[in-house]
């Protein structure tokens, strides 16, 4: 099946004849990529690039210091283990936790719900993208109290696009995302797109299918992963997302601020909102020095400009035992992933 695979997208290379940039964009198939080698099996002039689809890579560093912060003012932390490593200007929630700070660490939101029923004034770290936003939109109506650095997946996908440092020929979307989104809202991109499973021939499936867009100068979205994903996706979790959250300007690391890309917590819940919460605290904060930090390239990394392993810091001063920035904290990030299976 693999063979016959390779095959065909070997034959559809050499019929488009020219340089061919294909994006991943969720952290789940950069690992699969990796770890299948599918990079190298594939022709010379098909390219895969990593994109933003690690969750914790692309939280900015101005909210990364302000949970800091909020540790380090004895305010109770909870959030997923990736999360309490990233290194910001303050350090990290696992600094702040050697320092004394209350920071615990949860595999899901129930945890959460549950630890903050004996810890009322906890606050749970909130991020990633649509997979994990329902949970804690779930975990709010619970009572429990979020800082939200949640994000809406499709407006980075424009911004790659719109911002046009990379030619990019076409998308394998978000296996997980489109779960809950669905196929149409990714027409509006005009570009060869795929949503496939997780799979080495479901990867493969997948760009076979883009390269024959490619070729037919065609711009779909396909769905190879149907067993899975629905065309409508599920309304279901749509909706208990809007209940709950509002759509805002988000600030993701390497882009900066995009346009409706964040969720922010609905004023029906602003109890909840561990922003009004603790406005005092982190209003005093100094955010001047939130940026990635020195020598770290996280941010080209993310908007696919440069290859992990090109980093000057890969494997020598930054490691995953050691991270100096965040795509080498997360088993999602591109630095990580590149150190585990490239190095
Ligand atoms: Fe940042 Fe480390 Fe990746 Fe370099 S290797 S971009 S320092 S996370």
């Amino acid at each position: 099946m693999t063979d016959n695979f390779i095959r065909k997208i070997e034959k559809l290379a050499a019929e488009i004849g020219r340089p061919v940039n294909l994006m991943e964009v969720c952290g789940t198939h950069t690992q699969v990529i990796s770890r299948f080698g599918i990079r190298e099996i594939l022709p010379k002039n098909i390219k895969l690039i990593t994109g933003p689809g690690c969750p914790v890579c692309v939280t900015a560093q101005r909210d990364i210091d302000a949970i800091v912060n909020l540790a380090l003012a004895s305010v109770p932390v909870v959030t997923y283990g990736d999360a309490l490593r990233v290194p910001g200007y303050f350090g990290s929630l696992d600094g702040a936790r050697e320092q004394g700070a209350k920071v615990y660490d949860v595999y899901s939101v129930t945890d959460a719900v549950e630890l903050a029923k004996k810890i009322p004034e906890l606050v749970f770290f909130g991020l990633g993208f649509e997979t994990t936003t329902p949970m804690t939109a779930w975990g709010i109506q619970q009572g429990l109290t979020v800082y939200s650095a949640h994000k809406i997946f499709l407006p980075a996908m424009e911004a790659l696009l719109a911002m046009g440092e990379i030619k990019i020929d076409g998308f394998i979307d978000p296996g997980h995302v489109s779960v809950v989104l669905g196929t149409a809202p990714y027409a509006k991109l005009k570009i060869p797109q795929v949503i496939t499973g997780f799979e080495m021939e479901d990867v493969l499936a997948g760009i076979l299918l883009l390269l024959n867009q490619i070729k037919n100068k065609d711009t779909q979205v396909l769905n190879q992963y149907s067993r899975v994903v629905k065309d409508a996706g599920n309304e279901k979790i749509r909706k208990i997302i809007a209940e709950v959250f509002e759509v805002g300007d988000g600030d993701w690391r390497g882009f900066g601020i995009i346009p409706k890309s964040g969720l922010k917590i609905r004023n029906k819940y602003k109890q909840f909102d561990a922003k009004i919460k603790y406005k005092d605290i982190l209003d005093k904060v100094d955010f001047s020095h939130s940026k990635d930090p020195d020598g770290c390239r996280c941010g080209e990394v993310i908007r696919g400009l440069m290859e992990s392993k090109r980093c000057p810091l890969f494997g020598k001063i930054c490691t995953p035992d050691n991270p100096v920035g965040p795509c080498m904290v997360s088993v999602e990030g591109a630095c990580n992933v590149g150190y585990r299976y490239l190095k």
